[in-house]
């Protein structure tokens, strides 16, 4: 991950960081300009899931991206999936 200071453009580097939440985490970032030394705290957020985990944790829920390819037509799945296993017709 690429990080810029806000104030002067140049590429930051990450000093440490610690987990505030499984979703959240908090890093001290510090310009590597020495001319502008800048020193701050960020925070990386997980926003949206692209493609859902394989794994996933309990508690853990981070909504799907409108572009993740499984929030673009979970109904077309169910269909598939019923024409797959038909219920029996009456008669
Ligand atoms: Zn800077």
């Amino acid at each position: 991950m690429r990080l810029t200071c806000p104030h002067c453009g140049s590429i930051a580097t990450i000093r440490t960081s610690k987990e505030l939440a499984s979703t959240v985490r908090e890093a001290k970032a510090q310009c590597n300009n020495v001319e502008c030394a800048h020193t701050w705290i960020a925070r990386i957020v997980a926003e949206r899931t692209i493609a859902p985990s394989m794994q996933p944790k309990p508690g853990v829920y981070i909504p799907l991206s409108p572009r993740s390819p499984a929030a673009a037509s979970p109904a077309k799945n169910q269909m598939e999936l019923g024409m797959e296993f038909p219920l029996p017709r009456p008669g």
